[in-house]
């Protein structure tokens, strides 16, 4: 076992701060990687302020993680010392039910996907798994993602969540040419959502409550950008979309999303807030057949192809670089909506003074 060095939550309402973490020695199929960059996802918030209830304290954050390999067991065959690699949302699962078998392991049949943190750590050491505000992590190479050195390493840690969590329901849903696509909330999942809609030809439509982002968002690659906060602008688009992709991290009214779709479109929903958003109304959806979906992070043979599409495309994220001793002042920035558009920490600043 090796000791590595973290940030973590205490309770659901202190400031992060440094902690120690015990990492496994790696096994046969194990590779060890030192963390290079983390981006700061608002998964991680709610946790660390257990706002989904179920934070073991202390709870180390951090599922965008990119690094280099510094140990790899003896039967791994993909990875070698020097590598890069990356670690998203989750660190093993049953690998062997009908969803794992089919690449879903976010949706493992027996329920044993464990993720990259506060999760039942069975490969130890234990008792939970501890994220990627740390120094080094020791992952399954099953679970472990290769990423390329043609593309600026902390602009690819987002990636590892924000890219794949978009990514899948744009696939799942056939998002491309003649489609129209909406987007809900210009944060880290919406601008990532922006720019692979975009980037499959789809028609995307950025909603936001933030006026301020517009002209980024049509930077980003959005064709017509709608303030949420206006009916009229909201009245225009009636019926007229065959997917949305709600990003928004708090509780609000799905109705306003929900009669902009077509027959038989769907509202998926991504952004999961502490507070249920009210009940949808059902006029709205028996009236053209719509449906309103859900829809979790990616499995990992999609993760891949996507860092693969997005390295071949020039994708990365938009970020703002942190030393991990500013992750409270980020935290409280995303709270709002002050995010562009993904705050990357900086590992090295963990060490660092
Ligand atoms: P984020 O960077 O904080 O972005 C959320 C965006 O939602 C904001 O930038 C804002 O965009 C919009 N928003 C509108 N009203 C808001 C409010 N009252 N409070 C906060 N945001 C508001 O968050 P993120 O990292 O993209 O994550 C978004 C949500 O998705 C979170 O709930 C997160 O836990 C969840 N998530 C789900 C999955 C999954 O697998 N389903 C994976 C990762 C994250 P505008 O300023 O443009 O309005
Ligand atoms: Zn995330
Ligand atoms: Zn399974």
């Amino acid at each position: 076992m090796s000791k590595a060095s973290a940030y973590a939550a205490f309770d659901p309402t202190s400031p992060l701060g440094p902690f120690h973490v015990e990492r496994r020695e790696p096994g046969p199929l194990d590779v060890q990687i030192d963390i290079l960059y983390c981006g700061v996802c608002h998964s991680d918030l709610h946790t660390a302020k257990n706002e989904w209830s179920g934070t073991v304290y202390p709870c180390v954050p951090g599922h965008e993680i990119v690094g280099r390999v510094s140990k790899v067991g003896a039967d791994v065959k993909g990875f070698a010392v020097g590598s890069l690699a990356a670690v998203g949302c989750m660190v093993d699962a049953c690998r062997t039910c009908e969803s794992c078998s089919e690449g879903l392991e976010q949706y493992c049949d027996r329920g044993e996907t464990t993720y990259t943190y506060n999760s039942k750590d069975k490969l130890g050491p234990g008792p939970v798994t501890y994220g990627g505000y740390s120094s080094q992590i020791v992952v399954a190479e099953a679970f472990c993602l290769r990423v390329s050195d043609k593309l600026p390493l902390a602009a690819v840690a987002p990636l590892l969540c924000a890219g794949v969590t978009t990514w899948s329901p744009l696939k799942h849903w056939h998002a491309g040419p003649g489609t129209k696509v909406g987007v809900v909330g210009l944060g880290g999942l919406g601008h990532m959502a922006v720019k692979l809609s975009h980037a499959f030809g789809a028609h995307t439509v950025l909603f936001t409550t933030s006026p301020s982002k517009a002209e980024d968002a049509r930077r980003l690659g959005a064709d017509e950008v709608v303030i949420s906060t206006d009916p009229a602008a909201m009245k225009a688009h009636a019926s007229s979309f065959d997917l949305i992709l709600d990003t928004v991290a708090a509780s609000h009214d799905l109705d306003a999303y929900t009669q902009l779709l077509r027959r038989d479109a769907t509202l998926t929903l991504l952004g999961a807030p502490q507070h249920a958003h009210p009940s949808p109304g059902v006029g709205k959806l028996i009236n053209k057949r719509r449906s309103i979906a859900g829809t979790l992070i990616g499995g990992i043979g999609e993760t891949q192809d996507m860092l693969n599409f997005c390295a071949a495309h020039g994708i990365v994220s938009d970020i703002e670089l942190i030393p991990i001793q500013q992750i409270n002042v980020a935290y409280e920035r995303m709270l709002k909506s002050d995010v562009r558009y993904r705050f990357v920490i900086d590992m090295s600043s963990l060490t660092a003074g």
